[in-house]
């Protein structure tokens, strides 16, 4: 009998470096700062209220737009933190995590042969969702080592072709984050233009040094050509929980939900229904990048006895540094062999560009336990 190939939708893509590092680690019993994730419990009350629901019953389906308190928990956070009133109704859809919010939203808005502008480097799945709806990835670098967006060039890759253009603030890897004038950039090239935005704000809670996060959400004209994603994993510190949502105009939402009823259906209910009280508590986000930003800053304390260069940080929980002192392997192979050689692993950079881009970079997590990082760090000062 003859079994059929399969002719591949992403011919270029292997196995993401995030599954490949943490395998690393745990195959050479590293400390782990490449994958994002904390190594630190998440908030006892929430967990507790999960179970106490999924106790009282509530283990069924919800609608697939999403449990409706929560959607409303969502549109007042939204109101209080950005002056913007969404429907929960018709703007807000829960989803199974901001990865799956991203594709479900350029799925929603891509045709083959259509435009998408990307910066470089950019989180590991936008490419491939680009790609497997025959849209064409349009790169543009952001400029190292501050990692700003040069405006001028985005100007000229626009093309009669550009549907989407991809932001992602605070960013992954680098930690950049947008700033107003940015905004103001932004607003001010799409004005005449049929073109959407699909803002991955999975880390708006963690940013630093009082900066204001630049949502979309604060920008009603900007939201009507607009998707933005964000993530309970990031901000509640339960990655492992794949929980998130999609803000749009109530026209797009429409056709995001065409996608998503057909791909999941609806998401896991107790969690929904505990993080619809949950999210009314505004300490547990407000603190958030307030306890990250203290991370941050003990890391690279820790990290003037090394001889890296770290970059700097603004927001997510990333710092990326260079190595140039130490070493000129190639990113991924120093990657490698430290994770190898001295136990701690880490993220090369290049992996973020389509073309490999290697600038000596490696990132760092370091949302871990104040422990973890010192651990780390005296290995690190080893190399
Ligand atoms: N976007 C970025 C930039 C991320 O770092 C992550 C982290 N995984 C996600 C999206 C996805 O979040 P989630 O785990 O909720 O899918
Ligand atoms: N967002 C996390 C990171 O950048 C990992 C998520 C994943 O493994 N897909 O490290």
């Amino acid at each position: 009998m003859s079994t059929p190939a399969i002719q591949s939708k992403l011919p270029e893509v292997g196995t993401t470096i995030f599954t490949v590092m943490s395998g690393l680690a745990n195959q050479y019993n590293a400390i782990n700062l490449g994958q994002g994730f904390p190594d630190y419990q998440m908030n006892e009350d929430l967990m507790n209220k999960v179970t106490e629901v999924m106790q009282k019953g509530w283990n069924q389906y919800v609608p697939m737009q999403g449990y409706m308190p929560l959607r409303e928990s969502i549109s007042e956070k939204v109101e209080y933190l950005y002056q913007t009133k969404i429907s929960p109704d018709t703007q807000i859809t829960i989803t199974p995590g901001g990865t799956y919010a991203i594709y479900t939203a350029l799925t929603t808005i891509l045709q083959p042969g259509d435009e998408v502008i990307i910066f470089e480097p950019a989180y590991d799945s936008y490419i491939p969702n680009v790609e497997i709806n025959g849209a064409v990835p349009v790169l543009i670098d952001l400029k190292f080592p501050a990692y700003k967006i040069d405006w001028n060039e985005v100007k000229q890759k626009i093309s009669p072709k550009t549907k989407v253009i991809m932001l992602n603030s605070p960013h992954n890897p680098t930690g950049a984050v947008l700033s107003g004038e940015d905004m103001g950039q932004l607003r001010e090239i799409l004005n005449d233009k049929n073109i959407f935005i699909v803002s991955d704000e999975v880390y708006e809670h963690l940013i630093f040094d009082n900066i204001p996060h630049q949502s979309i959400l604060r920008y009603p004209d900007l939201l009507e050509r607009s998707f933005v994603c964000f993530s309970f994993g990031k901000t509640y510190n339960c990655t492992g929980w794949k929980l998130g949502y999609c803000v749009s105009s109530p026209a797009a939402m429409i056709e995001f939900r065409k996608v998503h009823q057909f791909n999941c259906f609806c998401c896991h209910t107790p969690s929904q229904v505990a993080l619809a009280e949950f999210l009314k508590n505004r300490d547990a986000y407000l603190s958030l990048g307030v306890i990250m930003q203290q991370k941050r800053d003990h890391f690279i304390e820790l990290m003037r006895s090394t001889k890296f260069d770290m970059l700097h940080s603004s927001g997510s929980y990333f710092i990326c540094a260079k190595y140039n002192r130490i070493s000129d392997e190639l990113d991924k192979d120093f990657a490698i062999r430290i994770t190898k050689e001295f136990g701690v692993a880490t993220i090369p950079v290049s992996v973020f560009y389509k073309a490999g881009t290697d600038n000596k970079v490696i990132r760092f997590c370091f949302s871990k336990k104040n422990e973890t990082l010192e651990t780390a760090a005296e290995r690190l000062t080893k190399i």
